[in-house]
C-alpha cells in the first residue's frame, strides 16, 4: 500500500478528503477547529513537497445546491491562516476544472460542501414521504448512475487521492470510498490522520497485547449491543457501566427505581451474561451506585448497592466500590478501549466515576498499556477532565470508530487498501 510519507508530490495535484465538517454559531464563526487542525500536517507535507492541493470536504447536512447556510466558504480565511498561504475557493465543486488546472505547486483550492450535491452520499432527494417502494428504487437507480459523473468529475482535477476523513471512512459516498478507484494502487493513500486512526484500531482489534479490557459505558445496550457482541471473543474483560448497567441489574432481578433501563432488552442482557460466561470473558459490573431523587445536577443523593434502588431514586453513577474494583482490573491490563461514561457526566455531582476511569486509564497507560477512547461521550470526559495527553489515543471519528469495532470493514479504508 502507497504511504504518505513515501509519496514525492512534488508537481503532482492532490485531492485531499478531509473532514472540515467544523462547529459554527450563529454568526457562522468556527467555534471549534480540532478537526481543521487535525487534517494540516497532511496538507503541509503535500504543500512542503511542492505538490497543490485540491480540498475536498461536506459541512453539516445540506439538502439543496447551493444550501448558503451549509457553504464552506467560511472557513476560507481561517483555513489559508492555518497553512499560510492563500486559499483559493471554487464556489461549485463540479465546475472547478478551470481553477484546478491553473493550480501551481503550492497552491491551494478548498470545493465548495461536496453534500450540496447528493451524489456525494448517492442517496436521492425529494422524495415524497409516502413515496412507494418501486419509486425509491428508480429515484436510487437515477442517482447512482449520476453519482458516477460526479465522482469522475472530482477525480479528474487531482493526479492522487488523499484520505484523511477518519470521520466519515464508514461512508460509501463519492469523494471517501468511490473516487479511490479512479487512481492507480500507488497514487491513492492515507493522509496522516486516518494512518493513526487505522493503526489505533488495528493495535486493538488485531495485533493485541493482553489483558484486554473494554469498558463500555453511555446510556443503552440497544446502541451498543453490535459492539459488545463483538467485543465479546476479543476482550478478557468487559466492564459494562452507565445506564445500560440496570438492564443487566433488572435482568438479574435487581431493584432499579426509576433508573434509565430498556425492558425489551432483558433477555439479551441476559444472554450476554451467559455468552461471557462460555467464553470466559470476565465480565465486570457496577456493585454499588450513586442515586438521585431526580434527574438534576442538584438532586438529593446517596450510596446504595447497585440492586437495592429505592423505588423512586434513580442510578446516576457508579458508587465507590464499583470505582475501586474497576480501577484494579484498568491497571492490569495491557490494552484498553474506552467508549461511553460510567455515569451522567454532564452533571458534575454524577462525573466522579467516569473521572475515576479515566484517571485508571492514564495509569495504565503510564504503565506501558495501549488505550484507546473514542465513539463521542468518553472523548468528551477525558477532554473534560484534561486527561487526553495521558491516554495512548482519542479518537477523531465517533460513528466510523465504532464500526470499525463492531469489526465492519469500514468502506473509506477498504477503498485504499484493496
Ligand atoms: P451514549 O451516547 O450511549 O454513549 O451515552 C452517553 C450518555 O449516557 C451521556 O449523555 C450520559 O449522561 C448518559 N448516561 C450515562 N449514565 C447514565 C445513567 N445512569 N442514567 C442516564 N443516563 C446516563
Amino acid at each position: 500500500m502507497q504511504t504518505i510519507d513515501q509519496f514525492n508530490f512534488a508537481g503532482k495535484k492532490a485531492f485531499v478528503r478531509v473532514d472540515f465538517n467544523v462547529p459554527l454559531d450563529e454568526q457562522f464563526n468556527i467555534t471549534d477547529d480540532n478537526r481543521m487542525r487535525a487534517a494540516l500536517p497532511t496538507l503541509k507535507k503535500i504543500l512542503a513537497d511542492g505538490g497543490s492541493l485540491i480540498i475536498g470536504s461536506h459541512m453539516g447536512r445540506p439538502k439543496k445546491n447551493p444550501d448558503p447556510k451549509a457553504s464552506l466558504k467560511v472557513i476560507v480565511e481561517h483555513l489559508s491562516k492555518l497553512l499560510g498561504v492563500p486559499v483559493q475557493f471554487a464556489e461549485d465543486c463540479q465546475k472547478a476544472d478551470a481553477q484546478a488546472a491553473a493550480l501551481k505547486p503550492g497552491e491551494v483550492l478548498l470545493l465548495e460542501n461536496l453534500r450540496f450535491y447528493a451524489e456525494e452520499e448517492g442517496k436521492p432527494r425529494g422524495l415524497a414521504e409516502d413515496a412507494s417502494d418501486e419509486e425509491k428504487a428508480a429515484a436510487k437507480k437515477v442517482i447512482k448512475a449520476s453519482q458516477k459523473e460526479f465522482t469522475a468529475k472530482l477525480a479528474s482535477y487531482a493526479d492522487c487521492y488523499v484520505n484523511d476523513a477518519f470521520g466519515t471512512a464508514h461512508r460509501a459516498h463519492a469523494s471517501t470510498a468511490l473516487i479511490a478507484d479512479y487512481f492507480d494502487a500507488d497514487h491513492k493513500m492515507f493522509g496522516y490522520l486516518m494512518n493513526k486512526e487505522v493503526l489505533a484500531v488495528e493495535k486493538i482489534m488485531t495485533d493485541t497485547a493482553r489483558p484486554f479490557t473494554a469498558i463500555m459505558g453511555g446510556s443503552k445496550v440497544s446502541s451498543k449491543i453490535e459492539i459488545i457482541e463483538n467485543l465479546l471473543s476479543k476482550v478478557d474483560n468487559l466492564i459494562i457501566a452507565g445506564g445500560m448497567t440496570y438492564t443487566f441489574v433488572k435482568a438479574a432481578g435487581g431493584k432499579i427505581g426509576t433508573s434509565i433501563c430498556e425492558d425489551d432488552k432483558l433477555d439479551l442482557a441476559t444472554e450476554i451474561v451467559e455468552k461471557a460466561k462460555k467464553l470466559g470473558v470476565n465480565l465486570v459490573m457496577a456493585v454499588d451506585a450513586k442515586i438521585a431523587d431526580a434527574f438534576s445536577n442538584d438532586a438529593n443523593t446517596s450510596f446504595v448497592n447497585v440492586d437495592e434502588i429505592p423505588d423512586n431514586m434513580m442510578g446516576m453513577d457508579i458508587g465507590p466500590k464499583t470505582e475501586a474494583i474497576f480501577a484494579e482490573v484498568i491497571k492490569n491490563s495491557k490494552t484498553i478501549l474506552w467508549n461511553g461514561p460510567t455515569g451522567v457526566f454532564e452533571f458534575d455531582n454524577f462525573s466522579h466515576g467516569s473521572q475515576a476511569v479515566g484517571e485508571a486509564i492514564v495509569e495504565a497507560t503510564k504503565l506501558g498499556a495501549f488505550s484507546l477512547v473514542g465513539g463521542g461521550d468518553s472523548v468528551a470526559c477525558v477532554n473534560k477532565f484534561g486527561l487526553a495527553d495521558g491516554v495512548s489515543y482519542v479518537s477523531t471519528g465517533g460513528g466510523a470508530l465504532l464500526e470499525a469495532i463492531e469489526g465492519k470493514i469500514l468502506p473509506g479504508i477498504a477503498a485504499i487498501k484493496k
